[in-house]
């Protein structure tokens, strides 16, 4: 089987390493990676970033600038020119969906769909129950800042953000590219923190709404390995129980390093490879 991370960046997230993305290729080389994609954060909407009224680092250390679009896209294609011959490297993007950005992320990915290869949609910024539009994983204070008074109710704050993941399958679905869906159950990226409960019963009937838009729309999940690095989290993306329903859907799961540092490259690759292999075993 190839061996694949289908979820990278490199300095131009502003939040990770400085290490140059050789350095990343050559270390996912000597772990045997097959296939390696290169997923920065897009740009984030003018609109958006002239709205935006939270931690300056958030809004600014979260994502590509415009003006360093065409570097980064410059800077894989040379990649990909230059390791030809020893790992297969992908184009790609990991892209926002923003309540009430839909416009611009469609245009964006439209203008991009010839370059890239794949993409990932996530959700990072939801709205709070002030209606701003918040930064979910920026740091514990940040999220106590702005989603403290939803934290009274946590399974309406799951639920509202599967709503927006679900949106943001839909809006997938107005382009005719298949996307990965990113880190879904990010939202308990704090969970020990903020002593989170498991998802309610009525909170794992719209996470199988998600699973079966994702199957209905022909979308993968990203199985995102972050999770295991942040003290406060300590589990995957998506959790293991959501992991075993989409295989038993047939939703295929792609791995995710999520590395903004070299060393995150191939974290728990085979344990996740391992749950991957016990479920289809299970169901095929
Ligand atoms: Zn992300
Ligand atoms: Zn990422």
């Amino acid at each position: 089987m190839l061996k694949k991370d289908g979820h990278t960046h490199t300095r131009y997230s502003h939040h990770g390493s400085q290490e140059a993305l050789s350095d990343y290729l050559d270390k996912a080389i000597a772990l045997g990676f097959d296939e390696y994609v290169v997923t920065e954060h897009a740009p984030l909407p003018t609109r958006f970033l002239s709205a935006f009224n939270q931690p300056i680092a958030a809004r600014y250390n979260s994502a590509l600038t415009k003006a360093e679009l065409p570097i980064y896209k410059k800077l894989v294609d040379d990649a990909q020119q230059q390791y030809a011959q020893r790992l297969l490297i992908k184009k790609g993007f990991e892209v926002d969906y923003l309540p009430g950005y839909e416009e611009e992320t469609l245009k964006f990915l439209k203008e991009q769909a010839n370059w890239l290869d794949e993409v990932i949609l996530s959700v990072h910024f939801l709205p709070n129950q002030a209606g701003d539009l918040a930064a979910l994983d920026y740091d514990a204070l940040t999220f106590e800042k702005y989603f403290g008074l939803d934290l009274v109710d946590p399974q309406a704050l799951f639920q509202r953000y599967f709503t927006a993941v679900l949106a943001s399958i839909e809006l997938a679905n107005q382009t005719n590219m298949r996307v990965r869906i990113g880190h879904l159950t990010l939202i308990r990226i704090y969970q020990k923190r903020f002593k989170l409960p498991p998802f309610s019963a009525d909170t794992l009937v719209q996470i199988e709404q998600v699973l079966q838009a994702i199957k209905a729309g022909g979308h993968q999940l990203d199985y995102n390995a972050a999770g295991f690095r942040k003290p406060d989290n300590g589990e995957s993306y998506p959790t293991l129980a959501i992991v075993r329903r989409a295989i038993q859907l047939g939703i295929p799961l792609v791995y995710g390093s999520d590395a903004h540092q070299v060393s995150d490259l191939g974290q728990h690759y085979d344990e996740m490879q391992n749950n991957i292999k016990k479920y289809l075993d299970l169901y095929e």
